[in-house]
């Protein structure tokens, strides 16, 4: 049997990569079954001939997310536009939470820096660098920061999924990256002044050594179920603070001794960090009340 890495399933066909070479297979037995099989899965398959295979096995999954449904993750690109459209610093905290919840590792790509002042640029990407966060400053149009984002993508064995609103500039930078691809970009309406969904079903595309979904993710962004002491865990930098305040259950919001206040109080934390901290907080104690 070979290894192989699932990177399309379509018509209840599975295509399986191994080396430079791609196999179209059908699962055995019970991975026949709807969803048992994932894109992003490592499988042991048998070759019938030059083109289609057997999948026989699954490798133990590290992770899955839902969407895109792709299993094995390891990373997840944030592209957030500096400008066109203006940056939802909201919308990007709250994705940052799910990544943590998924133990993805993360890079935030500010893209568009062609658009707007470098000062406006490095004080934003200052904010999550600080926050313990890898952070790039790009542009698809000036072909700023590609190099390092290929890099970050084309890494042995690595899965990436790109996350971020529509019209950020996901699909633009993967074409710069390589043109290959020849990826749909929406290109902006002047009337609707945003991007166009384009993808149907998901796909591994390979980039170097790695490879990353062809669909944007984590579009649904209601907060699963979490304790509401929990949520402290997925904003890193309050994450460093909060095992030093007086009490184990603090939620940093207005007990005493709290080392998290205090560290936003010397401005170790930003206030645009904290301050969706207490949002999502109180979204978590809403909903606890409704059950
Ligand atoms: P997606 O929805 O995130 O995939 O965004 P697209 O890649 O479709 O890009 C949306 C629009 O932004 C397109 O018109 C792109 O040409 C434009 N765009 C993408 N990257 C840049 C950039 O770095 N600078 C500028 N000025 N425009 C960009
Ligand atoms: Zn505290």
């Amino acid at each position: 049997m070979e290894e192989g890495l699932i990177i399309k399933g379509y018509g209840g066909f599975y295509f399986v990569r191994s080396g430079k070479e791609t196999w179209r297979c059908r699962g055995r037995g019970r991975l026949r079954r709807d969803g048992s099989l994932l894109v992003g899965d490592r499988v042991l398959f048998t070759k019938i001939d030059s083109k289609e295979g057997l999948i026989e096995a699954i490798l133990p999954r590290k992770n899955s997310i839902q969407r895109p449904p792709v299993a094995n993750v390891d990373q997840m690109i944030l592209v957030v536009s500096l400008a066109q459209p203006e940056p939802d610093l909201k919308l990007l905290n709250r994705t940052l939470v799910l990544g943590e919840m998924e133990k993805l590792e993360i890079l935030i790509c500010f893209n568009k820096v062609d658009l707007v002042a470098r000062e406006k640029a490095e004080s934003l990407e200052e904010i999550y660098r600080k926050a313990g966060y890898r952070t790039l400053l790009t542009s698809a149009l000036e072909k700023i920061g590609v190099t390092e984002l290929y890099r970050s993508l084309a890494a042995e064995r690595r899965i990436s999924v790109l996350a971020g609103p529509s019209g950020a500039g996901k699909s633009t930078l993967l074409n710069t990256i390589d043109p290959g691809l020849s990826l749909a970009t929406g290109e902006i309406s002047p009337k609707l002044k945003r991007g166009r969904h384009t993808t149907r079903y998901v796909q591994l595309l390979p980039i170097g050594n790695g490879y990353v979904a062809d669909t944007p993710g984590f579009s649904n962004l209601e907060l699963p179920s979490i304790k509401r002491t929990e949520l402290a865990h997925y904003f890193p930098e309050i994450r460093e603070y909060a095992g030093k305040c007086r009490f184990l259950d603090c939620l940093h919001i207005d007990e005493p001794d709290c080392e998290v206040k205090n560290a936003l109080k010397r401005g170790i934390i930003s206030n645009i960090r904290y301050q969706d901290y207490q949002r999502f907080l109180g979204e978590i104690i809403d909903k606890e009340r409704m059950y």
